[in-house]
């Protein structure tokens, strides 16, 4: 175990998952509780299933891991029997990591129940709050508002609410809702989050990825499209209502960091597409080694193809410590479960990391490696630089803290796309070289063509990758702020410090 004092964790944080069953003939509890752990890497702050059996709810909402929340057999049998189930697994993206902002969240008024599990991040919660009049809300989020929304609503069906209320939702955003006999998938206008549709025997189910379905016996049908609400009974699912599509921008760090290996997203499967960086990097950055390594666990698919393609032998380096809970661990522990693994003494190492953020992390790893015995240390980024905050769901720093917008340059580096003074940055790290993959190497990786075109204008595809050249596809207010919702509705004391 490495005991060196690291001050920030390197990664980003990853956003929301978020799950739903219609099946009435199944254990729709226990099938969803296994689904969010499938889940597990997408939000690790809180979790929390509930299950309607036509008539009413009940609902577990608990902070730390799904295994956290739900700790024993007795756990899963108080949601009960059910027709239907929604589970969510949070990071915090708006509001703070705090019991009050656990989801899914159950609303009522009148007759009406909702229940809503949100992967996203919506940029115009505080204008969408000033028009909740009735109901009081209980959390900081801006998911809880839009259950509110639909609640107070006076359209006569459930459609024609929705019909209503989704135009004025700005932002990225997968649902999950069910009332107590309907499920509802829901993806915004651009499909930034994705939202997968299965099968399961004569049910249906909702996942923000697919790579729950094979655990819990689901196949997959297809990808809810952008715009696109979807609801579910028995009858199954059908497109109820449909928003204008002007332009996509799934998220490309979908590919980069945030969804499993396994899973296949936009069409693509999430492992090759880190292959190929892999494989891209060695053509846009060769170089001479005696080992590949990954930073754990993100890194190692691109770091495999590195090597592979390379014929540089891959070498594990460092090995995480699997069996550390992450339930309370502080952005600076990262480091401390790792162990060095591999003799490197003499040795020429490429390290390959799908990302860099504020790069203090990696420039303690590249030091480690020498205190280790490595004579060289070159390192390889599976993503372009992250220069700019992400506003739809993905939990970043500030523009300032980023290092590659510390080190940007004026000039760009090509149409739409940023440049940034490596050598810099490389001086910063330590390493001997220091290299990202470009957008376009990036773009190629994720099934993009003509990317070798002498215009080729990246704003074009059908990609989100705001945070690596900073052009947001759906403009933002200005004030956009994790915790905008807080005040005033909590003390200060449950305000988490930034
Ligand atoms: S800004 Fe980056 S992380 Fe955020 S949605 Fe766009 S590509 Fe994804």
């Amino acid at each position: 175990m490495l005991k060196k004092k690291l001050k920030r964790n390197n990664k980003l944080h990853d956003k929301c998952g978020v799950f739903g069953v219609f099946a009435p003939d199944l254990g729709v509890a226990r099938l969803t509780y296994y689904a969010l752990y499938g889940l597990q890497h997408r939000g690790q702050e809180s979790s929390g299933i509930a299950v309607s059996n036509g008539r009413r709810f009940k609902l577990k909402r608990g902070m730390g891991l799904v295994r956290d929340v739900f700790k024993t057999e007795k756990n899963i049998d108080a949601l009960g029997e059910g027709i239907l189930a929604v589970g969510h697994n949070r990071y915090s993206t708006t509001g703070s990591s705090h019991i009050h902002n656990a989801q899914p969240f159950l609303l009522k008024k009148d007759e009406r129940q909702i229940v809503i599990a949100h992967n996203g991040n919506l940029i115009n919660s505080q204008e969408l709050r000033k028009k909740v009049k009735e109901i009081t809300l209980s959390s900081t989020t801006d998911t809880e508002i839009v259950a509110a929304l639909l609640l107070e609503s006076k359209k006569t069906t459930w459609s024609e609410r929705f019909a209503e209320v989704l135009p004025q939702l700005k932002g990225a955003y997968s649902f999950v809702i069910a009332t107590r006999d309907l499920l509802f998938g829901i993806r915004d206008p651009l499909g930034i989050r994705p939202l997968i549709l299965g099968k399961i025997n004569n049910g249906w189910v909702l996942s923000s990825e697919d790579c729950v379905f094979p655990g819990i016996g689901a196949t997959f049908v297809r990808e809810v499209k952008p715009g696109e609400a979807v609801i579910i009974d028995k009858n199954g699912p059908q497109t109820f209502y449909q928003q204008e599509v002007k332009q996509e921008a799934f998220c490309i760090f979908e590919y980069v960091y945030i969804a499993r290996p396994d899973s296949t997203l936009h069409g693509e499967s999430v492992g090759k597409v880190r292959e190929r960086c892999g494989e891209i990097l060695v053509q846009e950055a060769p170089v001479e080694a005696d080992m590949v390594m990954p930073i754990p666990y993100s890194g190692i698919t691109a770091a495999i193809a590195f090597a592979r393609k390379s014929g540089i032998p891959f070498g594990e380096g460092v090995i995480q410590n699997r069996y550390i809970g992450r339930t309370f661990i502080q952005p600076d522990q990262r480091m401390r479960e790792l162990g060095i693994n591999a003799n490197l003494k003499g040795k020429r190492v490429v390290v390959v990391d799908d990302s860099i953020v504020r790069g203090n992390t990696l420039k303690d790893f590249v030091s480690l490696l020498r205190n280790y015995g490595a004579t060289k240390v070159h390192i390889r980024i599976a993503s372009p630089p992250i220069t700019d905050p992400c506003y739809y769901g993905l939990d970043t720093p500030k523009k300032d803290k980023l290092i590659a917008s510390r080190f940007e340059k004026k000039k760009p580096l090509g149409i739409n796309q940023k440049a940034v003074d490596v050598e810099k940055i490389r001086t910063f790290i330590g390493a001997d070289s220091f290299v990202y993959i470009s957008l376009k190497g990036l773009l190629k990786a994720a099934g993009v063509k003509d990317t070798d075109k002498k215009n080729f204008d990246p704003q074009k595809t059908k990609f989100c990758m705001a945070c690596m050249n900073g052009i947001y596809k759906i403009p933002l207010g200005g004030k956009e702020n994790k915790f905008m919702l807080e005040n005033p509705l909590y003390p200060s004391e449950l305000i988490e410090k930034e």
